[in-house]
């Protein structure tokens, strides 16, 4: 099969490679719709993601949806044909955290196309992958591919929603308008939040998000930044999201929290970052970390099929499977929700 190897800073190359063979409990899977994510532009930027160091060349991708063209044991023969998307998370399912369903914790994570693990995993940017059957969501008649490789990142967001503790009649603010800050935008408009705000520095993200139905959106360097968010919410909001992965974005969402508000950091913020300590003290606040996700991607298939999230306008171009480096130029320039690669 062709599949985009990694094997180094700016070096990703279309190679020939061996088409995986599912064992017992896995189905092979024809890719059909893979998603760019900003994981996959570190590793492509930088030949690596944060501390995840690849030992060696690997396929990159996590977010995606495709069809079941072959069964690993004769018990999921009846799967090959299904149009399915793919929860990229593999945990142990024995320790104690995976029994406690927290698995998106577990200590021996495998995660698609990721170097958080010896060797490194691979991904979906590929012809085919495998993976374990009961990773594969069905998706319902008219569900397209392109969404469900939405599924992943949706799910991430979804957790970061369930870990606040509800957003129901709260008013809520997000800062960070990228893809995951989106699509918190959609979730928590969706679950009825009294309002949703959100703050970015690049234009382009807070159009989007007034498209996307926002109350009002903030941008952080502007002098009355903080005059319009008072008006807004004037006792400061009740659930905050940093979904920026910025220090300064950090700093903004204690800022414009409530007194007894909850901080949801669904960001990947760089090592050291200062944590306004006081303002967690004084005001009480709850400051959350939420980490990939649990026990939600069926549901965010639900609330697509519901009507209750729109996720066409998330998706920003798709290019041919042919043209994944062009789709990583396009997703690495400003301007851009997601960018998707699909296959026939
Ligand atoms: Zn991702
Ligand atoms: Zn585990």
């Amino acid at each position: 099969m062709q599949a985009y190897v990694l094997h180094g800073a700016e070096d990703i190359r279309l190679e020939q490679a061996p088409r995986p063979v599912p064992g017992p409990e896995e189905v092979l899977v024809k890719v059909r719709a893979a998603g760019i994510c900003g994981s996959d532009l570190h590793y492509h930027a930088h030949g690596r993601c944060g501390n995840f160091i690849p030992t060696r060349p690997f396929i990159l991708g996590h977010e995606f949806a495709g069809e079941i063209v072959a069964s690993g044991d004769e018990s999921n023969e009846g799967l090959v044909g299904t149009r399915v998307a793919v929860d990229p998370s593999r945990p142990c399912g024995r320790c104690k955290l995976c029994r406690q369903g927290r698995y998106n914790l577990c200590p021996d994570m495998v995660y698609f196309g990721s170097a958080s693990v010896v060797p490194p995993s691979d991904g979906c940017f590929a012809e085919y992958v495998v993976a374990p059957a009961r990773n594969c969501a069905p998706l319902p008649d008219g569900f397209e591919f392109a969404w469900g490789a939405l599924l992943e990142p949706m799910s991430v967001a979804a957790h970061a929603v369930q870990r606040s503790g509800g957003v129901s009649g709260k008013s809520v603010l997000i800062t960070g308008g990228g893809t995951i800050g989106q699509m918190i935008l959609l979730l928590a408009t969706a679950f009825g939040a009294s309002k949703v705000v959100v703050s970015d520095v690049k234009p382009f993200a807070r159009s989007f998000a007034e498209e996307q139905g926002a109350t009002a959106t903030l941008d952080p360097t502007d002098p009355d930044c903080a005059a319009q968010a008072a008006e807004l919410a004037p006792d400061g909001f009740e659930v905050v999201f940093e979904a920026a992965g910025v220090g300064a974005a950090l700093t903004q969402a204690f800022g414009l929290s409530a007194r007894g508000a909850t901080v949801v950091q669904v960001g990947t913020l760089p090592d050291g970052t200062e944590i306004p300590a006081n303002a967690l003290l004084t005001r009480e606040l709850d400051y959350i970390g939420s980490w990939r996700f649990a026990n939600v991607f069926e549901r965010v298939i639900e609330l697509v099929v519901s009507g209750r999230i729109d996720v066409r306008p998330l998706i920003t171009r798709s290019f041919p499977f042919t043209q994944l480096q062009d789709a990583i130029g396009e997703a690495t320039g400003a301007d851009v929700i997601k960018v998707q690669i699909e296959n026939t």
